[in-house]
């Protein structure tokens, strides 16, 4: 029996949290020359939108009511879109193959594994509960965007420079850790090696959409029951507590097309990942390569199309920063070259900021 699916897949994943590594640091350091009132030399990396959800559904409404790609972050849009459709073409594989706490996730859960040899799984009725979850979570999310926010209201919060500065606020979520946002780590890195992904299962409302999503895809785990002996090692292999053995196409909204049941699955061509029919099946090989095709390609395309980047000046960050409180004034190295760097808002926020200070 040959372990495709798991070395392919590895690589991918490390490839991408590589990728995402990367971007978080180059982010790290623009945002850090900005902190100290100085105009970076280093482009903010587009990528880093990817961590921002939230303005992606934003984005997407203000797609569907203009016909534009939102200034502020156009990459997060694109971005969401590729993970989309990822779920589109192949169930969840976006989860097992790119996303970086999907492979954190596993990483904990081989250290389950390791502590319950026994193995753990929680009491169907309560896991198709607690499962639940993540679509409440999604379904409030889409409600609060979707069906609350006007037209207006939704403008005046893109233009924002809260919005502007999401990027910031959440790098320094991380950086300048609160004890509460450590503890909820903590915990959930915890919940994540007691219970089998955790966090992916139970909470993650965007894992609930590409679940969603992945209804729709064409490409789905299928066995061949004409040579299929029961030997139940595809029930057992799955992290996702799939019972694969008795379906012949697993349609379940929580496959994360990760291949493991394919891998244990001692019987030749018995189970596959494929287009109905055993039509098209995809090797570990075509799948890495769609992934790469869709991330690495499309960001191409985006920016061939100027569509990647942002329009933010330098200096309308330095303003957003002020106005959000990402800038100690007090810690800027040269007041003069910052007072500079600034627009005439910047300008005027700073003044009212100094005065304030000075009364207090
Ligand atoms: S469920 Fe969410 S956090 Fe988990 S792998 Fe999927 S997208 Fe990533
Ligand atoms: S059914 Fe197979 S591909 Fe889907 S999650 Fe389970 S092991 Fe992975
Ligand atoms: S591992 Fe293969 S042979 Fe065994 S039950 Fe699953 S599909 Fe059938």
């Amino acid at each position: 029996m040959q372990k495709k699916y798991v070395g392919l897949r590895l690589i991918c994943q490390v490839l991408f949290l590589i990728t995402t590594l990367f971007i978080g640091y180059k982010f790290y350091q623009f945002a850090a020359v900005l902190s100290q009132g100085v105009i970076p030399i280093t482009q903010r990396p587009p990528g880093v939108e990817a961590f921002l959800p939230i303005a992606a559904l934003t984005s997407l409404k203000y797609f569907f009511i203009n016909y534009v790609v939102d200034p502020i972050h156009p990459s997060g849009l694109l971005i969401f879109l590729f993970i989309v459709l990822t779920a589109f073409l192949v169930k969840k594989s976006f989860c097992s193959w790119v996303c970086p706490i999907g492979f954190l996730s596993e990483i904990l859960s081989k250290l389950h594994s390791k502590l319950f040899k026994k193995g753990f799984r929680i009491y169907p009725g309560i896991d198709f509960v607690l499962r639940s979850f993540k679509y409440f979570l999604l379904a409030f999310f889409l409600f609060a965007i979707f069906y609350t926010m006007n037209p207006m209201v939704l403008k005046q919060f893109i233009f924002s420079s809260y919005n502007i500065v999401a990027d910031i606020k959440m790098l320094k979520f991380f950086t300048d850790i609160s004890v509460t946002v450590l503890v909820s780590i903590v915990f959930l890195v915890m919940m994540s090696i007691i219970i089998r992904y955790f966090w992916c299962r139970y909470l993650c409302p965007y894992g609930a959409l590409l679940g969603i999503v992945g209804l729709l895809s064409p490409f789905k785990v299928r066995r061949d029951f004409s040579t299929c002996t029961a030997c139940k090692k595809c029930d057992r292999a799955c992290p996702c507590s799939i019972i694969v053995s008795e379906k012949n196409t697993i349609a379940s909204d929580e496959c994360f097309a990760c291949g493991k049941c394919v891998d244990a699955c001692p019987e030749a061509d018995t189970l596959f990942i494929s287009l109905p029919k055993k039509k098209l099946k995809l090797s570990p090989l075509a799948i890495a390569c769609m992934m790469v095709a869709i991330f690495a390609g499309g960001s191409f395309l985006a920016r061939s199309a100027g569509l990647w980047h942002n329009g933010v000046t330098n200096q309308a960050y330095l303003t957003a920063m002020l106005e959000n409180n990402l800038i100690d004034v007090n810690k800027v190295a040269n007041m003069d070259t910052f007072v500079s760097n600034l627009d005439k808002r910047g300008k005027r926020l700073l003044m009212m900021k100094l005065i304030r200070e000075r009364k207090e």
